[in-house]
């Protein structure tokens, strides 16, 4: 499941991650990370399900960490949209194509919700959920 973290500078000089991995034996990838000086933000991908995932999510939120379950990160308004393909190469994880209908297909397993593609779109027919 993909997994969006906010957390304050503070949280950010410990390593959360390292020792649930090292706890668990969970594979979490790291999809996307930004620091500033305030806080950060990172989407991860936890490689498991069911109480497993309920136990490395709690232990995110006990260790100070804001945790967003991303389920369904995008979604396109067919009705809005024209084909222009103008969100498909801007999306750094090649998330997004066209159908045999040329009509725009999100993968959500490719998907990390950094919004791009809603910015690229002149329609304003991308959302993020
Ligand atoms: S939010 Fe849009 S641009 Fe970002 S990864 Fe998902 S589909 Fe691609
Ligand atoms: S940029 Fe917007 S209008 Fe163009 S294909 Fe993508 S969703 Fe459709």
């Amino acid at each position: 499941m993909k997994v969006k973290l906010r957390y304050s500078h503070e949280v950010a000089s410990k390593p959360i991650l390292a020792e649930i991995i090292l706890k668990t034996g969970l594979l979490i990838n790291i999809l996307e990370a930004k620091l500033t000086p305030k806080e950060g933000e990172m989407v991860i991908d936890i490689a498991t399900q069911g109480s497993a995932l309920k136990n490395a999510l709690q232990q995110l939120r006990s260790s100070g960490l804001e945790v967003i379950e991303l389920r369904s990160l995008v979604e396109v308004d067919k009705g809005l949209c024209i084909s222009c393909g103008a969100c498909i190469s801007p999306c750094p994880s090649k998330a997004i194509s066209f159908d045999e209908n040329l009509d725009i297909e999100i993968d959500a397993k490719r998907c990390i919700g950094c919004g791009i593609c809603v910015k690229a779109c002149p329609r304003r027919a991308i959302q993020l959920i």
